[in-house]
């Protein structure tokens, strides 16, 4: 088999503004072409399509808890979309923009895999239309403008020490987490303790994701709190006066990229907050668009069903009104055995693994409230007692399981999966399945996903998340939804206690207010939102050859 950067290389695209009319019956003036294969949609196209009802079914495409290299919620997000469009479904699919963080660390790209992928791989991969950069420049002409502030005289009265606001570049840089910034005399500003986070974690990144329109995008970026004064009064984004240059630097970022998968299905792939750090799902604009494009629309959210799937439905869907028909649970017998890890033979650790995706399909079934649908992802090393275990396991659940087969086949490969999800789609999207009201108190917010999603036994403050707590509240912000930051790996917040950990409880070490993107992040564990490179990154292994062919991105 080849890889999937070889297999992108080879396919034949079609040209993105014939595809956009074709399928999507946009004309070539209502988009902003970035080459020959990648488009924005334009302002004014937005404009026009916002009068049309959202009349597709939507599928979120979530997953059991992952191991590093990924689970295959991207191909089976893109496989997905290609199998609806071979059996007669008018379908969109709907990602996010890939970070380069893991493209250069562990994971590799994030455009798909085999024959399921969104095609042109490298630019999707690499810079793309620029949408990460200008979210990165936004957040930085803000640290820019704070520094400024006090250098001039800090009339707003910022206390450099109580500033929450960082710096941000997409790369795994872990030298970067903690520094000094303004050393060197007072030429050169006041010396503060600063950081960078990576862009995917910054809240202008949710923001452009949150927004539902260039009005709602201001006003976001102008509630933004960027630290406090020494008596603890919060200082926004407006008052420093840099809503507007931010805003200005985001007009064609907020505007939805379109390409296409291999087979030439539309994909929007926009926006880009990862699941752990971030609130995990691509952009609402994109997703409302497609809707009103498309009888069905396909969407991932990043890693588990703990982490994505609970934030597209208490942040996302809570707050834009957009409601799931069903969700695809994506699960790999290569996952599954490691969560059974420490069974001496093959079978057995799968046996042991299955409480995770038990434990998965409960929550989406009975918390989110969604159909569920099981997808095997197969893989060339899976054997027939396997898959007959896990679908056997499913059938005890009563959720149905579908073998999937789209990473080597594409569409063809998930026909199946596709008329499982035509079926469960029909009828009304059912009501959503909150976890929590907006009056509930921040803690109590917490506690329910910790307690019902995690199986938590409950959660820990300590003393400073506490006090944060307590201060964000008195601000008036408890009504904010939570986006709980932690590892991707497990259920808790140890990335060790794999399968379906019981007893465990959930450590809030900080509570951070993201004002504009109108939720409060509650960093558990030892999770960072500066993430590092592991000793031989993916990066060692990519290169461009003398034709100009990208070469060693995966
Ligand atoms: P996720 O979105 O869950 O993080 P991806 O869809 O990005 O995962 O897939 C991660 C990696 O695994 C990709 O490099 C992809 O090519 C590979 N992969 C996915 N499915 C399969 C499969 N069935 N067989 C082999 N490799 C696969
Ligand atoms: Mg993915």
């Amino acid at each position: 088999m080849p890889t999937d950067i070889e297999i992108a290389q080879a396919a034949t695209l079609r040209k993105i503004l014939p595809l956009a009319q074709e399928r999507l019956g946009l004309p070539g003036d209502e988009l902003v072409p970035y080459g020959h294969y990648k488009a924005k949609l334009s302002l004014a196209a937005l404009r026009r399509l916002e009068k049309l009802p959202q009349r597709g079914k939507l599928v979120l495409v979530t997953a059991i808890t992952p191991t590093p290299p990924g689970e295959g919620k991207t191909t089976t997000t893109v496989g997905l979309g290609d199998g609806l469009n071979r059996i007669g479904a008018n379908t969109i699919i709907c990602l996010r923009e890939p970070s380069l963080g893991p493209c250069f660390g562990m994971k590799g790209g994030a455009a798909g895999g085999g024959h399921a992928q969104v095609v042109p791989m490298e630019d999707i991969n690499l810079h793309f239309t620029g949408d990460f950069h200008a979210i990165a420049l936004a957040n930085n002409l803000l640290a820019a403008m704070i520094d400024n502030h006090i250098h001039h005289g800090n009339v707003l009265g910022l206390d450099v020490r109580r500033i929450s606001w960082r710096r941000v570049v997409d790369m795994n840089d872990r030298a970067l987490r903690l520094i000094t910034a303004g050393l060197g005399g007072p030429g050169n500003g006041y010396p503060r303790e600063d950081g960078f986070d990576i862009v995917v974690a910054s809240e202008v990144m949710a923001i452009l994701c949150l927004a539902d329109s260039l009005a709602d995008l201001k006003r976001r970026l102008g509630q933004i709190v960027v630290g406090y004064t020494a008596d603890k009064k919060p200082v926004t984004a407006r008052e420093l006066q840099a809503d507007g240059a931010m805003a200005a630097l985001l007009r064609d970022a907020i505007q939805p990229n379109l390409v296409q998968t291999l087979e030439g299905n539309p994909a929007f792939v926009h926006g880009g907050p990862f699941a752990n750090i971030a609130h995990g799902c691509n952009s609402v604009m994109a997703t409302r668009t497609a809707l009103r494009l498309a009888d069905y629309v396909v969407t991932e959210a990043g890693f588990g069903a703990d982490l994505g799937a609970e934030k597209f439905i208490d942040i996302k869907c809570r707050k834009s009104g957009l409601r799931p028909s069903c969700a695809v649970v994506v699960a790999t017998i290569r996952a599954l055995k490691h969560h059974g890890q420490g069974a001496p033979d093959g079978l057995e650790a799968l046996r042991l693994g299955l409480p995770n995706l038990e434990r998965h399909v409960h929550n989406v079934q009975q918390h989110y409230r969604l159909p569920a649908i099981v997808s095997i992802n197969r893989f060339d090393s899976d054997t027939p007692e396997e898959i007959a275990l896990v679908q056997a396991a499913c059938e005890r659940l009563g959720v149905r399981c579908v073998l999937s087969s789209h990473w080597a086949q594409g569409g063809a490969g998930a026909e199946a999966l596709a008329r499982a999800v035509v079926q469960a789609c029909e009828g009304e999207a059912p009501a959503l399945g909150l976890l929590y009201q907006d009056a509930d108190g921040l803690a109590h917010k917490l506690q329910a996903v910790a307690t019902r999603i995690y199986g938590a036994e409950d959660i820990d403050f300590e003393p400073a998340a506490f006090r944060q707590l307590e201060e964000i509240t008195a601000l008036g912000h408890g009504h904010l939804p939570v986006c709980i930051a932690k590892t991707q790996y497990s259920f808790s917040s140890d990335p060790k206690r794999l399968g379906a950990p019981q007893g465990h409880r959930l450590r809030v070490r900080e509570l951070r207010l993201h004002a504009g993107a109108e939720f409060v992040t509650a960093i558990c564990g030892d999770i960072m939102t500066m993430p590092g490179l592991p000793k031989s990154p993916a990066a060692e292994r990519i290169g461009l050859d003398d034709g100009g062919r990208i070469h060693g991105l995966f």
